[in-house]
């Protein structure tokens, strides 16, 4: 998996808490919500469960490599804009499947690796036949990767960070989540850093 932050906004956290001193200050005021700096006031801000402030910071991330089970889980995420390659138009190729660590640690991966190579070769079959890639793709395994881009605000991430980052996750997904805490925390560190354990 390969993970990158393509875009943010900037100075995140000067952007949230300058949206939060709205609510007590009046514009031409001076911008003065907590007597403090803008980690202090987005460290308050959380304390008091003031979130909307958060959604004025956005970034966008790009995603190689997880399989389409951790797409259909990350899709879930209905805050979250998502633009993923398309498997209608784009051929998959052989290699590319995620095959999981307990696979490995089992003894069955070679099978596994066999099942994929039989399917890989009859969707080739089936599009030498005329097949569309539409319709050829049925027979490939949950474990193809794809690549995307996804964009969301920084009060969505955290959610996403809380749920998917917990043991309670699937492995796959809460790497991702962890991928998204460590570029995160290095932008806006006050605004994830109780997320880190
Ligand atoms: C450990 C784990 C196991 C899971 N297992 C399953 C499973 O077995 N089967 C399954 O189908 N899913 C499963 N899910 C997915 C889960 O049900 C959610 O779809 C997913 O986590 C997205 O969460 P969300 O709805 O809070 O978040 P988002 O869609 O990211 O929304 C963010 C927040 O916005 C608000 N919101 C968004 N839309 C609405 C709405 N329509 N109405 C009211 N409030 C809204 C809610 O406060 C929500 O928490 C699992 C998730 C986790 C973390």
């Amino acid at each position: 998996m390969k993970i990158k932050m393509v875009r943010s906004t900037d100075s995140p956290e000067s952007m949230i808490a300058q949206a939060a001193r709205i609510s007590h200050k009046a514009h031409g005021e001076e911008e003065d919500y907590s007597g403090g700096e803008d980690r202090e006031l987005i460290r308050k801000l959380r304390d008091w469960g003031h979130w909307s402030p958060f959604e004025f910071a956005s970034a966008t991330f790009y995603i190689e490599g997880i399989s389409r089970s951790c797409l259909a889980q990350l899709t879930r995420h209905r805050l979250v804009s998502f633009m993923v390659r398309s498997m209608r138009y784009v051929k998959q190729d052989s290699d590319e499947v995620v095959i999981p660590e307990s696979v490995e640690e089992s003894g069955l991966a070679e099978e596994y690796r066999e099942k994929i190579d039989e399917s890989h070769e009859l969707y080739q079959k089936s599009l030498d036949a005329g097949v569309p890639k539409e319709d050829a793709r049925f027979l490939l395994p949950i474990g193809s990767k794809t690549s995307l881009y996804l964009k969301t605000n920084f009060r969505e991430f955290r959610h996403i960070i809380e749920l998917r980052g917990s043991s309670e996750a699937q492995w796959e997904i809460r790497e991702l989540a962890e991928a998204f805490l460590e570029e995160l925390s290095e932008k806006a560190p006050a605004v994830f850093e109780d997320l880190k354990n």
